[in-house]
């Protein structure tokens, strides 16, 4: 299997790698994709910044393409007929921006990027979307919601982190969110290659100074590097490629079962409405 960063597709030595995979539209052809004829978009939506000293900015680029390719192969089998779209290699990065060279999408832009990609989708008849999201910052409900609603698509957000959480309580041993034990394993998995283990860090989260910010049901974002020092949060030395692996084919199997159920969904199977919104006939709102 191919893990590679989609877009720019590297030799594999498998016969699975060389052969052009219809589901990504990276790979695929014009008279490929017309007779493959697909009817889910899936978006795979990363952030390009600082991951400790261990692992490289595109680590939730990587993340977000290979559980897109992985979960679309797997539901490609087994009969739906996904998508997979250019990855979004930037996002909500307001906290990161004290770190060299990394860029923020404002909430306008994000919004301008995601409306246009619905849009595009829906005048090609193809008004099923999943957002494979990998970074913590991207925030899609307020966006989902209005789209959803002003092109009559079905749109869903899969944060893959946040899937199969007893697989990953299971694999790790010890819990983070950035740079951390999990991350570290799925790149060694994914790109070995863009690992430097001997570099990490502890991965330390301070506490905020001002008293009240750490209870339940208060937040407010973390200024990143003053709250973790190396980057990271979470330790992230007890890292495999076969922890990686484990999560990954979890998570992928866990995304392809959306795909699927996206894939096969009839008008009227709620929340999937086909051009009609609710009971009430489309053009009526
Ligand atoms: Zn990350």
């Amino acid at each position: 299997m191919n893990f590679r960063v989609v877009c720019y597709p590297m030799a594999s030595d498998s016969e699975e790698g060389r052969r052009l995979r219809p589901e990504l539209l990276c790979e695929a052809s014009r008279p490929q994709l017309r007779e493959y004829a697909p009817n889910v978009a899936v978006l795979p939506w990363g952030a390009t910044e600082a991951h400790g000293s261990h692992l490289p900015y595109t680590t939730d680029n990587v993340q977000a393409e290979a559980f897109a390719a992985r979960a679309a192969a797997i539901a490609r089998e087994r009969g739906a007929r996904p998508v997979v779209l250019p990855v979004v290699p930037f996002g909500s990065n307001a906290q990161q921006l004290d770190q060299v060279a990394t860029c923020h999408l404002s909430v306008s832009t994000v919004l301008g990027v995601l409306r246009d990609v619905v849009r595009s989708m829906t005048t090609q008849g193809i008004d099923r979307l999943l957002i494979v999201n990998s970074h913590g910052g991207n925030e899609f409900r307020p966006f989902v919601r209005d789209l959803q609603f002003e092109f009559k698509a079905l749109i869903v957000v899969a944060d893959f982190w946040r899937m199969r959480p007893e697989l990953r309580r299971e694999v790790f041993d010890v819990p983070g969110d950035h740079a951390d034990e999990s991350e570290a394993s799925l790149l060694l998995h994914l790109r070995p290659d863009l690992v430097r283990m001997a570099d990490a860090g502890r991965g330390e989260r301070l506490p905020f100074r001002i008293e009240g910010l750490s209870q339940p049901g208060v937040w407010t974002p973390r200024p990143w590097a003053a709250i973790h020092p190396d980057t990271g949060s979470g330790d992230p030395r007890m890292a495999s490629a076969d922890k990686g692996r484990r999560y990954f084919e979890g998570v992928s199997e866990a995304i392809a079962e959306v795909i699927v159920g996206l894939s096969r969904a009839l008008p009227g199977d709620v929340p999937y409405f086909g051009g009609e919104y609710g009971d009430e006939p489309a053009g009526l709102h």
